[in-house]
């Protein structure tokens, strides 16, 4: 910029310089015509007076030759006739001079019969002259005073070399002064420039000044830039807080969160969404689409469904993630900003709702199926009761007592499935109690003592007389006993043996196990034999009377007590069950 200044004003000067010199030169130049002009005139009119006082033309011309001669500035004089002959001649012999009736400056003078001038080259002497030609009526006779211009030029060539040094040493002085003064006028310039230049690069920080004291446009113009870069800077922090609280929030979101442009690119993901689809791409860097995140074309359906119809769209779907195959709720809805249409996507993980639903759906079939059963059979023997078999007493005896077995299934069926029910939607157990575990052991070992007997199989308490308090329910506890120790009864061999076994494990953890020698459990079923209604063998399972929920209950009441139950078995070995238990 310095430079440019500089150039502009440099040339603007000598563009001056020049002007005025031409100016000065042409000015000079009138102004010695001019002086001329008066010169030739006056040595004129002296000559004229001469001759009309009867001087000769010699005497006459020398006289004003000796008036008006400058050093060696002579006068030529020279007096023409009307027709142009001439008749005398002050530095040659008229007699051998030309016709001079067409020389300019005596048509002109005979023309208005006053005076005409000429400057140019003399035909006779041949320098370039000042002509000047006076007619006087009463002579008859031009008068022609000239003078020579050659020491006027050598005057206007000094001049010129005096103006050229002059301007010269003007420039020269020019150039130093105007460089250091334009420096000092550029500097805040400078100072300005590069100071934007760090603002555009990002520090807004900056401030310029200390070349700026004085009060002048350039100081308005310091103060107006520091206003602008300290706005800039409250804007560019205050932006900076808001999309860092926005990253903060958005990223803290335990929602996944896509946004996808209309081409279908993904503009932004949230920490969330990155961890779950185990995609950690940075958008901003290379934009890449949105099936590589979900792998599933149903979402990109609903991101352009929902631009179509500019309005939010949602679809379920199962997607791979690092926690496996989840359901999702996916809700895509538009966004319009920065004149660009795009589409937030909001997955709802319902695996688990689907889950419970399905679970639901599955027990309610179930349980519809375990009544029945039952019912079927209580009806069918009436119905055959009905139709005579009542009339045989022996026949209408054994069909009621299969009645009443297939009654007692159904209490206890609804029994199991109210008990389940009620400690499912239970969050803790309010009936705690502290007792002896031990003792409640032996209680229901006795209660089952009979069952065991019929079966030929014993029951052997472990823990013997030894005390082991716990805080629960005696009641729950006591479902959990007679449901472990009745399937290890049922399901055991001729002569087999169950073994209950109490310990404590830390200071509130307890642990049961009811161990049998029975036929075992294959590792299929060992898993699911907790699950409502799983049976390894149903006939048998009905055989003996049981519901298919005993173990679920039992698993269900260690939940409850912040524990887990468990099989450990081994074909043709037996099994045992244990239930940790935090009382
Ligand atoms: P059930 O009323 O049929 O006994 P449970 O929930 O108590 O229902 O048990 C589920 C299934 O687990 C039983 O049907 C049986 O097949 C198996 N089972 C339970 N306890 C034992 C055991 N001690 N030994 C072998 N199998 C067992």
């Amino acid at each position: 910029m310095l430079r440019r200044i500089y150039g502009l004003i440099l040339t603007i000067v000598i563009l001056a310089i020049a002007a005025s010199g031409i100016a000065a030169f042409l000015i000079i130049e009138t102004y010695h015509d001019q002086v001329n002009e008066e010169y030739l005139t006056n040595a004129a009119g002296v000559i004229e007076q001469r001759l009309i006082a009867a001087t000769s033309y010699e005497q006459a011309a020398q006289s004003a030759i000796e008036i008006f001669s400058r050093g060696d500035e002579t006068i030529r004089v020279t007096l023409v006739r009307p027709d142009g002959q001439v008749a005398y001649d002050s530095e040659t012999d008229a007699a051998t001079m030309e016709n001079h009736l067409y020389r300019p400056e005596i048509q002109q003078a005979l023309g208005n019969f006053e005076t005409g001038i000429s400057i140019r080259k003399s035909n006779t002497l041949g320098l370039n002259m000042a002509y000047l030609a006076l007619y006087s009526p009463k002579l008859e006779l031009v008068i022609r005073t000239s003078i020579s211009n050659a020491n006027q030029m050598q005057g206007y060539i000094r001049l010129l070399v005096t103006l050229a040094a002059v301007f010269s040493l003007a420039l020269v002085a020019l150039i130093i002064l105007g460089y250091f003064s334009l420096r000092m006028i550029t500097r805040p310039l400078v100072e300005l420039k590069n100071a934007a230049i760090q603002v555009k690069q990002g520090d807004y920080k900056i401030r310029v000044g200390s070349l700026l004291a004085e009060k002048s446009e350039l100081s308005d113009l310091s103060d107006a830039f520091n206003a602008m870069a300290g706005h800039l800077q409250a804007t560019v922090s205050d932006l900076e807080d808001r999309n860092a609280r926005l990253d903060v929030i958005l990223n803290s979101l335990v929602v996944p969160l896509i946004v996808v442009a209309r081409s279908g690119d993904v503009v932004f993901l949230n920490k969330t969404a990155q961890d779950l689809f185990d995609r950690h791409l940075d958008p901003e860097q290379a934009q890449f689409p949105l099936i590589l995140i979900t792998h599933h074309s149903g979402t990109e359906t609903l991101v352009s469904d929902c631009l179509h119809a500019t309005t939010a769209v949602s679809g379920e779907m199962t997607i791979s993630t690092v926690r496996g195959s989840l359901i999702f709720n996916v809700t895509a809805s538009p966004i319009h900003y920065s004149g660009t249409e795009s589409a937030i996507l909001t997955f709802l993980d319902v695996s688990q709702a689907r889950q419970l639903q399905r679970l639901r759906s599955e027990f309610v079939a179930n349980v519809t199926h375990e009544l029945r059963t039952p019912l079927t059979s209580i009806r069918g023997f009436i119905e055959t009761l009905r139709h005579g078999a009542i009339d045989k007493p022996d026949v209408a005896r054994r069909f009621l007592d299969i009645i009443d077995v297939e009654a007692e299934r159904l209490h206890q069926l609804i029994s199991d499935i109210l008990v389940l029910s009620e400690i499912e939607d239970l969050r803790e157990d309010k009936e705690k109690t502290s007792f002896n575990l031990n003792a409640l052991i032996d209680d229901v070992a006795v209660l089952l003592d009979e069952t065991a007997s019929t079966r030929n199989v014993s029951i052997v308490p472990e823990a013997g007389d030894e005390i082991l308090m716990v805080s629960a329910s005696p009641f729950r506890m006591k479902q959990v006993l007679i449901n472990l120790i009745d399937n290890a009864i049922k399901y055991n061999r001729e002569g087999g043996r169950v073994a209950i076994h109490a310990v404590r494990l830390a200071p509130n953890r307890v642990e049961l196990r009811v161990s049998d020698n029975g036929p075992g459990i294959a590792p299929e079923h060992a898993e699911r034999i907790f699950e409502r209604f799983y049976r390894v063998d149903t006939s048998r399972s009905r055989e003996l009377g049981g519901t298919g929920l005993g173990l679920s209950i039992v698993k269900h009441i260690a939940q409850l007590y912040g524990g887990s139950a468990r099989v450990e078995s081994k074909i043709g070995q037996g099994s045992t069950f244990i239930v940790d238990l935090m009382i």
